[in-house]
């Protein structure tokens, strides 16, 4: 028999161990096997019995082991002590190791238990996805109209940064009045938010939480059986719940922030050609306006904003690079 809960007082000492005796010396030519592990306040400290140089050790080791001798008397051998005299015996590493693997099952059994008696649990996992959900499908609307170029582009910006600084080109004479241009690149500001455009970080939000709402139904039968991998997973997917909550927090601000008229406009010029920036132009008009673009409206939008921004800047030719 060998007990999977570290012993906390004497008490739970003599609770598990009838034969107990705390007057023998124990011999390390006695050992028959290791019972329990016991860890005591200052005020429990009980004497060791491991034989020293002929007699009891006697000191108050703060923990240890409950060891059994061959006749079956029990007995208390401090650490320090199964350390220089227990551990060269094989039976004891083997008993020890076995020991500590029932006391790490039993943690994680009942930390397990705890996670599981959450009655809300399941109800804030299935509120998390369908947010999650309608934020997938509002972001496919939004990118459904959007040239692939800019998907692409978008997707090479973001790169796990929350937003992408945009810069575009002019040229300026060069010193001494001859006909040599250089290019200079001009900072137009930053696109925000394209943490919200990454499909693929919410696929892979959705199957945290589908991996967290199976373990919200493991119950009790499934508990007692299960490895000690099985019960770290499920803890672990468990716990999750609440990163995956702070994640889609962040990604819902970050969709707000993304869909700024001032920021939908930077899109604008993150692309090249003008058939590219014509198709992202007509995206970027449905969301501000709610509706389908005319191509005159279109192109007539894409004027007035280049010429916007150039007067803007100085009066310069400004072009994507
Ligand atoms: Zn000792």
């Amino acid at each position: 028999m060998i007990v999977s809960q570290i012993a906390r007082t004497p008490g739970e000492v003599q609770a598990q161990c009838p034969t107990l005796d705390m007057t023998c010396v124990f011999d390390t030519k006695e050992y028959a096997q290791a019972v329990l592990k016991y860890q005591f306040g200052k005020a429990d400290l009980v004497p060791c019995q491991m034989k020293k140089n002929g007699e009891r050790c006697g000191r108050n080791h703060a923990s240890g082991w409950a060891v059994r001798r061959r006749d079956g008397r029990i007995a208390y051998v401090g650490e320090g002590c199964a350390r220089e005299n227990l551990k060269a015996l094989k039976k004891f590493r083997m008993d020890a190791r076995g020991i500590a693997a029932q006391i790490r099952l039993s943690e994680l059994r009942t930390r397990l238990t705890v996670a599981l008696s959450d009655a809300c649990l399941s109800q804030r996992i299935s509120a998390l996805s369908a947010r999650l959900a309608r934020l997938h499908e509002r972001i496919v609307a939004i990118q459904r109209w959007w040239p692939l170029s800019l998907k692409k582009r978008i997707a090479g910006m973001h790169q796990g940064t929350p937003e992408v600084t945009v810069e575009l080109a002019f040229a300026e004479q060069a010193e001494g009045g001859t006909e040599i241009f250089k290019w200079r690149l001009h900072r137009l500001g930053a696109v925000v938010g394209v943490e919200a455009m990454d499909l693929r970080a919410i696929r892979a939000l959705s199957n945290r939480l589908d991996a967290a709402a199976a373990a919200a139904t493991v119950r009790e039968v499934d508990i007692t059986p299960a490895s000690e991998a099985k019960l770290k997973r499920w803890l672990a997917e468990l716990s999750d719940v609440a990163v995956c909550e702070s994640t889609l927090n962040r990604l819902e601000d970050a969709l707000a922030s993304f869909l700024a008229p001032c920021n939908l406009k930077l899109l604008y010029w993150t692309v090249r050609g003008r058939r590219e920036q014509l198709y992202t132009l007509a995206g970027i008009l449905r969301l501000l306006l709610g509706m389908c673009p005319t191509e005159a409206q279109v192109r007539e939008a894409g004027a007035i904003w280049k010429r916007t921004l150039c007067t803007a800047h100085d009066a310069r030719d400004l072009r994507v690079p």
